[in-house]
């Protein structure tokens, strides 16, 4: 697909029957297998200020927390036990808190008490952060790019270069030279974004060939400068669009693990999980953050998460899975 075709996707009346070649296509290099994927939220601590997120340093209405390391191996042990294969362990980007050797060591006892696949979502981090949690055993990496739009990216990510490669394309490179499989992927809907960047986005998760694709509309946090900026967007924040994002990045990646995204379900919190699916995603990440914690990983409002904890919220994801010929595999 080309830029021109991948925008009258975006423009077309209808999704349908994008929604459709999507599915046949996930049949194709997927099956019928889903993977559950356990979140576990470790920390809220941030010292960025990105401008749409509520957790940014300067929000202080926002609670803090940083969990144990105990605890987090406790809730890698609650994924093997669901039949989970793998926990994300993302966190506010804090190198102080998140130590390369901590964060190493983490990776090992998670490996090697639980036998989970670790995916780690810790931000922008330098080369040998990187090269030693992969050394310890990490096998995956999300970092959302959040839009190609370099000037746009300048805007929301203060500190950013202008100038000169895009600062998390350039770090996902990285990581796939390291061995990563590498997760990319943008927000839906910002002020001053337009269409014709989410097509370069589509086709950049392509030209890095991403492993994984995390996308999902962008949730305005009036705690936030960005919550509260009335600039429009030419992008919509919706169902239908994200659905549309998932159908085309399934169709310029076969492969890829695509989630469900929570941001989408936030939006539609009846149907929104299974839309996904039906558009092409293949991935469900449910919370295994402890209760304790979750409201206070508060990156926008209204945050749906499903409570992984009872093993019954789990059976009805299955259940849902089971509407659509699908079924939850291990990976
Ligand atoms: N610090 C790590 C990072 O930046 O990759 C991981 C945590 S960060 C909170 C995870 C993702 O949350 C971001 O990549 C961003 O896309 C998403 N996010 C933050 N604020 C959001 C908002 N207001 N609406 C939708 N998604 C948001």
């Amino acid at each position: 697909m080309d830029k021109a075709e991948i925008l009258a996707a975006l423009r077309a009346p209808e999704g349908e029957a994008l929604f459709a070649q999507a599915r046949a296509v996930r049949a194709e290099t997927k099956g019928d297998g889903v993977f559950f994927r356990g979140l576990i939220e470790l920390s809220s601590v941030c010292d960025r200020d990105c401008l749409y997120c509520g957790m940014r340093r300067s929000n202080a209405a926002a609670h803090r927390y940083a969990m144990r390391d105990d605890e987090v191996v406790a809730c890698a042990r609650l994924a093997r036990e669901l039949g989970f294969g793998t926990v994300v362990l993302q966190a506010g980007e804090c190198p102080a808190l998140w130590t390369r050797r901590r964060v190493a060591e983490l990776v090992r006892r998670v490996r090697g008490e639980t036998g989970q696949h670790v995916t780690l979502s810790l931000g922008e981090r330098t080369e040998a952060d990187t090269a030693a949690w992969r050394e310890a055993g990490a096998a995956r990496y999300l970092l959302r790019f959040e839009t190609t739009d370099r000037a746009l990216f300048a805007r929301i990510h203060p500190g950013a270069p202008v100038g000169g490669e895009h600062p998390r394309l350039a770090q996902l490179r990285r990581m796939k030279a390291q061995g990563y499989a590498i997760g990319g992927g943008m927000m839906l809907g910002l002020p001053g974004q337009t269409l014709e960047s989410v097509a370069d986005d589509l086709l950049t998760l392509r030209e890095l060939n991403a492993d994984m694709v995390g996308l999902g509309p962008y949730l305005a946090h009036p705690g936030t400068p960005l919550g509260r900026d009335k600039t429009p967007s030419g992008v919509p924040v919706d169902v239908d669009f994200t659905c549309r994002c998932y159908a085309l990045a399934r169709l310029l990646l076969p492969h890829a693990n695509i989630p469900s995204t929570t941001a989408l379900s936030t939006l539609d919190p009846a149907n929104g999980r299974l839309r996904g699916l039906s558009s092409g995603a293949n991935v469900f990440m449910p919370n295994l953050t402890p209760a304790a914690y979750r409201a206070d990983y508060q990156i926008y409002p209204g945050k749906i998460c499903v409570v992984a904890p009872q093993a019954d919220a789990i059976d009805a994801l299955r259940a849902d899975l089971a509407t659509l010929g699908l079924r939850q595999v291990t990976g």
